[in-house]
């Protein structure tokens, strides 16, 4: 009864070669017996990690009494995206972390029931579409990832018009063109976006807030204006011969992978694909481009800086790695991209390092091994290093960033008094959680300030 209930996975082998989700979900049976594991605590410790405070105890009762819908109207008053965070969320690192069975055993995987809970809802057309009468007042919202279409779902249920705007052709922002499909499949995010649709959100396609309509013409024809714009701008190494034929950000190979599937011999921009590839990076974007090349027939080793015990991705995703095949190059620091006559990638020129003492980032630090050198042979490289928010939407407004191009905010409110901001446009580079969390904060002081005036 204490053990935890394993998620199943599909098998390694298998799916190494397809895009089909590697988690596959508790049945019934499985729900019920790690439901049964929650103790109903009545300080709930679990809470204090979810950061969109679901009623974490009070969900799990309803699955114990297997009345799911009751579980879906919980989870759904906290957050919009259930299928979502049950899949993308750490858990590990928040709810989970905090409870109470972790201290001695396992935690109870509060993230595998909600997924449970909210598949369920999506499987039975339980979609709830709860909306007060509309109280005509209307707000801008820039992107259409989690921070974004969580701000509309609060918006839309208190009777508030909501018009999203995104820029690429798909909504959904880096949960659609970043988190790989077999992590986070397309049908899940669009059918949390077809919810929010049914909710009334119009989310118009195709439309560069800075470019097509300025920030200024939002504000002059919507009450307020949130700008959840994410972090897509990727940052590179800044080496020798790091423009050449062969390297991509992490951020260009997953949307060219997952949104235009250019890996396919019919698509309209195709990659050149080669056989071996290098992904340098430690985080989960560098998993999931090393996944996702594996899954499209290259041999993929993932270089980084520090050991297996430093690298920042989740746990759950380094051990999928592994299993898939990838391999690890570590305590490199990449110093030049080794080019052919003709500008195409053959290697990447690494230094060696090694570990130090603990740093003011509370990991280990690293040096260089003085005049130590390795040649590692590839033909293509992603740098997968981190990204920083895209200025577009705000450069030429009155929206203030400071020097790494944030948004400078209080408390969600910009230094405009009717434009909002959020998740990575103003933190850089989080979890779709925690900007979640900023879309059901910016909201909640969007409507204050919309019922004020
Ligand atoms: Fe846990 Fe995330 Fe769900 Fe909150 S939203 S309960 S942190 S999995
Ligand atoms: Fe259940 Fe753990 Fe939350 Fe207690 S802390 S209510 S055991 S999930």
């Amino acid at each position: 009864m204490n053990e935890k209930v394993i998620m199943r996975n599909l098998d390694p082998n298998e799916r190494s070669h397809t895009f089909e989700e590697v988690a596959l979900g508790y049945n019934d049976e499985e729900a019920l017996k790690e439901a049964n594991r929650c103790l109903q605590c009545v300080n709930p410790r679990c809470m204090k990690g979810c950061p969109v405070n679901i009623e974490i105890p009070k969900f799990i009762k309803a699955i114990k009494e297997k009345n799911l819908e009751e579980a879906y109207n919980i989870i759904l008053n906290s957050s919009s995206l259930p299928a979502i965070c049950g899949r993308v969320c750490p858990q590990e690192k928040q709810c989970e972390s905090m409870c109470v069975k972790g201290l001695k055993g396992d935690a109870i995987a509060i993230g595998s029931l909600e997924r449970y809970v909210a598949d369920y809802a999506r499987e039975h057309k339980l979609n709830k579409t709860n909306r007060k009468p509309k109280i005509g007042k209307k707000v801008a919202i820039v992107g259409s990832g989690p921070s974004g279409l969580t701000c509309a779902g609060q918006l839309l249920k208190e009777g508030i018009d909501v018009t999203i705007y995104e820029s690429l052709h798909k909504a959904g922002g880096v949960l659609t063109y970043g988190i790989p499909e077999f992590r986070l499949p397309k049908k899940i995010v669009e059918s949390e976006i077809d919810n929010l649709k049914a909710m009334g959100a119009r989310i118009l396609l195709n439309v560069v807030i800075g470019k097509t309509i300025t920030l200024k013409e939002l504000e002059d024809t919507y009450d307020a204006v949130y700008i959840a714009t994410g972090a897509g701008l990727p940052k590179f190494l800044n080496i020798p011969n790091e423009n050449a034929n062969g390297v991509f950000s992490a951020n260009e190979i997953l949307t060219r992978i997952n949104l235009m599937s250019s890996f396919k011999e019919d698509a309209k921009t195709p990659i050149k694909k080669g056989n071996k590839a290098l992904v340098i990076g430690g985080g989960n974007v560098a998993m999931d481009a090393a996944r996702s090349l594996k899954r499209i027939g290259y041999d993929v080793t993932i270089t980084y800086r520090r050991t297996m015990e430093e690298l920042p991705a989740r746990k759950m995703e380094i051990e999928h790695a592994i299993e898939e095949g990838i391999k690890f190059n570590l305590l490199k620091n990449p110093k030049e991209v080794l080019i052919d006559e003709n500008y195409n990638v053959k290697g990447l020129k690494v230094a060696l390092m090694e570990l130090t003492d603990i740093d003011e980032s509370g990991r280990r630090g690293v040096k260089e091994l003085p005049n130590e050198y390795e040649e590692i042979p590839c033909d293509t490289i992603v740098v997968a290093l981190g990204t920083m928010p895209n200025p577009i939407a705000t450069e030429n407004s009155d929206i203030k960033t400071d020097s790494k191009g944030l948004i400078i905010t209080d408390g969600s409110l910009t230094n405009n008094s009717r434009v909002y901001a959020g998740g990575d446009a103003v933190t850089g580079s989080a979890t779709v959680i925690l900007a979640m969390e900023a879309g059901c904060e910016a909201a909640s002081k969007i409507i204050s300030s919309i019922k004020e005036h």
